[in-house]
């Protein structure tokens, strides 16, 4: 049975095994596939793995012996499921690996906004704390996050793990989500609407998924609508936010900061108005990534593979 991984670099840059994958069948893995290579590499596959290739309907339909596409990574939209279920192909993806991971650096990226550490060391190192006058001295206002709101926009697995440690920083979490589960308020923890957490939250941070009713839900109209000086952090999807919008509340001091490890195009052109916009910190997506997290989304891959074998497929999209 012939296994092809179409792009597996930035799932295992060497640091982790495909051996689980090559017990199941004749394993090729590619680092990265471009577009007008797709076909000709997949051609003769039972199997293919994709994180961010694309599978567009024309493809699937060319490759008859295809019966189980694994997408890499939580978000499938790089396959069309729709065909896929058409042509019997089974698309699975990996629903849960990185939670805590992603929360960790949601948090890494708010705490950076609040005390520019990589700046400050950076400052040291150049010799500014040296040449400094007094013993000591700081390049941006520092925040105390105790006793203000965090508004969690998107209340599922990631957006509560964050507040978890945002309440241990002795924040008020104000959750918006479409599905609220009210057993998950507590003294620190209330649902609100979104206007609500608009007007009071004082750090903004997105975890709802990208969806039609999702896409730009930060935008010029939203962020009027905010506190002057809120904080903004998005793990999300880059999408969520209109960048233009965001970067003219930026550069005009509206919004004190913004933190962001997913942007609208990834990789970004560097004319991206965020590239250049005040206080603005750009991490590239690498909210999913500690070895641990990889780790767990290879062994979810290999397990969805293996059941799949078995004739009880788990993970499935497109039932
Ligand atoms: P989840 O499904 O557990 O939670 C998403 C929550 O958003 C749910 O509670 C859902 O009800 C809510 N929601 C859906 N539509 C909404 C709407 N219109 N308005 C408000 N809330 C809405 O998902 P999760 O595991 O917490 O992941 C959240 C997102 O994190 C993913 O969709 C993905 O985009 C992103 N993510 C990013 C990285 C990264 O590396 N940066 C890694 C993994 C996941």
């Amino acid at each position: 049975m012939k296994i092809v991984v179409l792009d597996g670099y930035t799932l295992n840059p060497g640091d982790l095994t495909w051996e689980g994958l090559e017990k199941l069948g004749e394993l090729i893995v590619y680092d990265r596939t471009p577009e007008d290579k797709i076909s000709e590499r997949i051609k003769d596959a039972e199997i293919i793995f994709t994180n961010k290739t694309p599978l567009t309907k024309e493809t699937l339909e060319q490759e008859p012996n295809l019966k189980y596409v694994g997408v890499l990574a939580t978000g499938y939209n790089v396959v069309d499921v729709d065909a896929a279920k058409e042509l019997g192909i089974i698309v699975t993806n990996i629903p849960t690996y990185g939670t805590t991971a992603v929360a960790q650096m949601t948090t890494a990226l708010l705490l950076e906004m609040c005390h520019h550490v990589g700046e400050h060391s950076e400052e040291v190192r150049n010799g500014g704390w040296t040449n400094n006058v007094d013993w000591c001295f700081w390049n941006h206002p520092l925040i105390e996050l105790a006793g203000k709101n965090a508004g969690v926009i998107g209340f599922g697995r990631i957006g509560q793990n964050f507040a978890k440690i945002a309440e241990a920083l002795g924040m008020n979490i104000l959750a918006y989500d479409e599905y609220p589960n009210k057993d998950l308020e507590s003294d620190t923890v209330k649902y609100v609407t979104l206007d609500e957490l608009l007007a009071e939250a004082d750090v903004i941070s997105l975890h709802c998924p990208l969806f039609e009713s999702t896409e730009g839900i930060i935008n010029k109209d939203s962020i009027a609508k905010m506190k002057d000086g809120v904080m903004i952090v998005n793990t999300s999807r880059g999408p969520l936010i209109v960048e233009e919008d965001l970067a003219e509340a930026l550069n005009s001091g509206k919004v004190a900061g913004a933190a962001l490890d997913v942007l609208s195009v990834e990789p970004p052109t560097m004319d991206n108005p965020l590239m250049t916009a005040k206080n603005c910190i750009i991490t590239p997506h690498i909210a999913w990534a500690p070895t641990e997290s990889r780790a767990r989304l290879m062994d979810i891959a290999v397990d969805n593979l293996e059941k799949f074998i078995a004739g009880s497929p788990i993970n499935v999209v497109n039932k």
